[in-house]
């Protein structure tokens, strides 16, 4: 068997598309853009590529997209202070601290400031609670992303079983709880499971989120599941000073046995971003008190 792949990149310039209609909607109704606050303290250079990419695909959509940019030494009662003023801010819709964080700064104690009601990014605790609970919330962006690209490919999923391997807070716990809401069986394995082969050997649906490159092997999985790879690992450059991005699954050998698989790069990582614009949206409606737009 040879898997087919899931089109990430496909999928997600076609929310962008619609993220951009109903933006485009919002501003004649509303006589506003949309608006998205991005936060970034210090200059790490993989955060500064998350915030440009943010930057660049708000500016595409036509919302309005403003880069607070902090120096590395700011302190957390100042990124709280920059953060209340951003609450209170009517053309700020979203808000986005992007992290890590530097390590004098505590993360949760900054995440818990963000209004729930802006909080794109959906890990204030009370978005988190949201979602465990079943209420409508905002949902972390990247697992977001990983059940659309399912839905979208497998239909209904109730009755499935589903692993999600890795436990953050930001894709494994919330992957869970969205695939346990769309009635699947699930289990969430992590480094102290014991035979992960055998627990993903059951799986017709299988979401990996460890950040260790090529860990799973095809034989690890049932013939014909679906797999979703988050990871996002660089390599060594290779013989010829090629950078090489691989994901958390052996992807050589995983297309094999798959039925369907997503590949790194150009799998997941499109959809966090065509997500966050369309949680930005979300909260720019709820505020308005416009009708959500169906964005899915
Ligand atoms: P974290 O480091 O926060 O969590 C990793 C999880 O994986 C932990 O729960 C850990 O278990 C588990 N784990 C680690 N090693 C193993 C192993 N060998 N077997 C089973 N479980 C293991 O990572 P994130 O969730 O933040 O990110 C995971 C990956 O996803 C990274 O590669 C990251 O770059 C990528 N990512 C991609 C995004 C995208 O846009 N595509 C967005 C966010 C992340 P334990 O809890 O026991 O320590």
């Amino acid at each position: 068997m040879s898997a087919s792949l899931i089109d990430g990149k496909a999928f997600a310039a076609g929310l962008r598309q619609r993220a951009s209609d109903a933006a485009a909607r919002f501003t004649v109704q509303t006589g506003r853009p949309v608006g998205l606050a991005v936060v970034l303290v210090g200059d790490d250079p993989a955060s500064d590529l998350y915030v440009r990419s943010k930057a660049r695909a708000c500016k595409e959509a036509g919302l309005h997209g403003v880069e607070h940019r902090l120096p590395v030494q700011t302190s957390q009662a100042d990124l709280c202070a920059l953060v209340e003023h951003l609450n209170t801010d009517p053309a700020v819709d979203g808000i986005l601290v992007q992290l890590p964080l530097p390590p004098h700064i505590d993360e949760a104690a900054v995440l818990a400031v963000v209004s729930p009601e802006k909080d794109v990014d959906g890990f204030h605790v009370v978005n988190a609670g949201r979602l465990a609970t079943g209420a409508s919330g905002f949902v972390p962006c990247t697992p977001l992303g990983c059940l659309m690209l399912l839905k979208d490919r497998l239909g209904p999923l109730a009755g499935l079983d589903a692993v999600v391997v890795g436990r953050s807070n930001i894709v494994g716990k919330p992957m869970a709880q969205l695939l346990l809401a769309e009635h699947c069986t699930v289990t969430v394995a992590h480094s102290r499971t014991g035979d992960l082969a055998a627990v993903l050997r059951r799986a017709d649906i299988v979401v990996v989120a460890i950040g260790r490159p090529q860990a799973i092997p095809g034989d690890w999985l049932k013939p014909g599941a679906t797999v979703i790879d988050v990871g996002i690992n660089r390599l060594q450059p290779d013989a010829e000073g090629r950078n090489r991005l691989v994901g958390d699954v052996d992807f050589a050998s995983a297309v094999a046995v798959a039925g369907a698989i997503t590949p790194v790069p150009g799998g997941v990582g499109p959809m966090t971003i065509a997500v966050l614009l369309c949680n930005t949206l979300q909260a720019a409606h709820q505020r308005a008190n416009l009708p959500l737009p169906n964005l899915a």
